[in-house]
């Protein structure tokens, strides 16, 4: 924003859009705007016009806006934004045209007239049967298998940013919009239905918009008629937009697997983590270097400083060996002050050096008041995976073993220990008569 005053820009009490008017894109919006809509700026960004607006169906509707903004500018229209929650805020609009870098903008301030007496659907919009179904769902799609011809509802087409002419009514269109990852489940699933293995068809996928950009969506419906052969005519269903929830759920899950105070892994995760992982190294033949972490003396600094500076060093740790671990490793706090790292162990990684330069960076750390004047060391225990491995906890053990050997031999250490097979294993051999 060369233009506007980038601070009075964000502290207008009005949302604030500016667009591109070639394409409808928000190239920019202030706090208000992205508030106003419950996104984030960057949200925003992925959005135009077409996706925004309720009322503005497809591209060449909004080249004729367009034309009529550049006549009229300023000029004023009462629109519905789309927010995140599904809802639709009613705005007026007054959108002029500006010239920003040399490019031409539209500006739009857009005003909140929700509590504004007076204001409601137009009368053409207001409820039948149908309409009430349009709605509840963000879409409404009707499919005749026969006449190879699939209806999108007017909210479908805006929820997806296209206008009527835009998405030619046939199946290939939606086929065309599912991300290629989800399209064979999804078209599974609907041939099931279609076939009278599932009662209704239920799948919640990615749907492309008019920006490149996915929403995920949640898709059900199920045949409303058949011919006199039990062929499906008619098939009919509601389209949900429910990219928010899934961001909450991808969040959940992402907290859920990780540990609070460090940041890194849970043990849950990191042990179905590091299976896979071994489970890897052994299929390809390779080996995977497992290194056991542990904070020296680290009682005593509770002891003198308090829990919670205690927790400030493992929160700092965390971070460290998030730092230092290669993308491919694993990292997890196993425990208390404790850390296991795996890692695979191809193009000449070692997790001796890895395991040193943890110890290294953990010594030379300044820590902040009230440690200002206290060195932190930790010692590590490394191992290697071996062909003959069982199990992970065989491994782990066998880290431990180190550990215990960098503690006794004075620790800020690193110590090694070879993976020792079950005794079982050895006897093998003579085990069969
Ligand atoms: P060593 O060098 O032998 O490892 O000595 P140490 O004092 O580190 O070992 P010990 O296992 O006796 O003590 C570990 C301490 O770690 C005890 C416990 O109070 C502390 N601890 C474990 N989990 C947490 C935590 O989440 N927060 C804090 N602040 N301290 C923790
Ligand atoms: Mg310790
Ligand atoms: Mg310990």
């Amino acid at each position: 924003m060369d233009d506007l005053h980038p601070s009075l820009f964000q502290a207008l009490p009005d949302a604030v859009y500016v667009i591109d008017p070639a394409t409808s894109r928000i190239v920019d919006c202030n706090r208000a705007a992205h508030e106003d809509l419950l996104l984030e700026r960057d949200d925003v960004l992925e959005h135009s016009v077409l996706s925004l607006q309720t009322r503005v169906h497809g591209m060449p509707a909004w080249s004729a806006i367009a034309e009529v903004i550049r006549r009229n500018s300023p000029y004023r229209f009462i629109g519905g934004h789309r927010r995140a929650d599904g809802s639709e805020l009613p705005v007026e609009v007054v959108t002029s045209v500006a010239t920003l870098n040399g490019e031409e903008r539209f500006i739009s301030v857009a005003r909140d007239i929700s509590r504004r007496p007076g204001v409601a659907a137009p009368p053409d919009e207001r409820a039948t049967g149908w309409q009430i179904l349009h709605d509840l769902a963000d879409g409404v799609w009707d499919w005749y298998p026969a006449q190879e011809r699939l209806v999108f509802s007017p909210r479908l087409h805006s929820l997806l940013g296209y206008g009527p002419e835009e998405m030619p009514e046939v199946i290939e269109t939606w086929k065309d919009n599912v991300h290629p990852d989800d399209l064979p489940v999804v078209i599974t699933t609907l041939q099931d239905h279609l076939a009278g293995e599932r009662h209704q068809f239920e799948a919640v996928y990615r749907l492309r918009n008019r920006n490149g950009h996915y929403l995920w969506v949640h898709d059900r419906g199920s045949v409303v008629d058949w011919d006199d052969e039990g062929r499906p005519l008619r098939v009919t269903g509601l389209v949900h937009d429910v990219t928010d929830a899934k961001a909450v759920e991808a969040r959940l899950q992402r907290e859920a697997d990780r540990d609070m105070l460090t940041g890194l892994l849970n043990r849950r995760k990191g042990m179905g983590r590091l299976e896979e992982l071994l489970a890897r190294a052994q299929r390809s033949g390779r080996r995977l270097a497992l290194i056991a972490l542990d904070v020296d003396h680290f009682k005593p600094v509770n002891d003198r400083y308090g829990h919670l500076v205690g927790d400030s060093v493992l929160e700092a740790l965390g971070r460290l060996i998030a730092q230092h671990a290669p993308p491919d490793a694993v990292a997890m706090r196993w425990g208390g002050e404790e850390f296991l790292i795996g890692l695979p162990l191809d193009d000449g990684a070692s997790g001796c050096r890895l395991a040193t330069t943890l110890l290294t960076a953990i010594e030379a750390r300044d820590w902040p008041e009230p440690l200002q004047d206290e060195t932190i060391t930790a010692s590590a225990g490394v191992t290697r995976s071996d062909p003959r491995i069982e199990s992970i906890n065989d491994l782990i053990a066998a880290a431990d073993r180190a550990l215990y050997l960098a503690k006794r031999e004075g620790r800020n250490r690193v110590a090694q220990s070879e993976y020792h097979p079950p005794c079982h294993a050895e006897r093998q051999p003579e085990a069969t008569p």
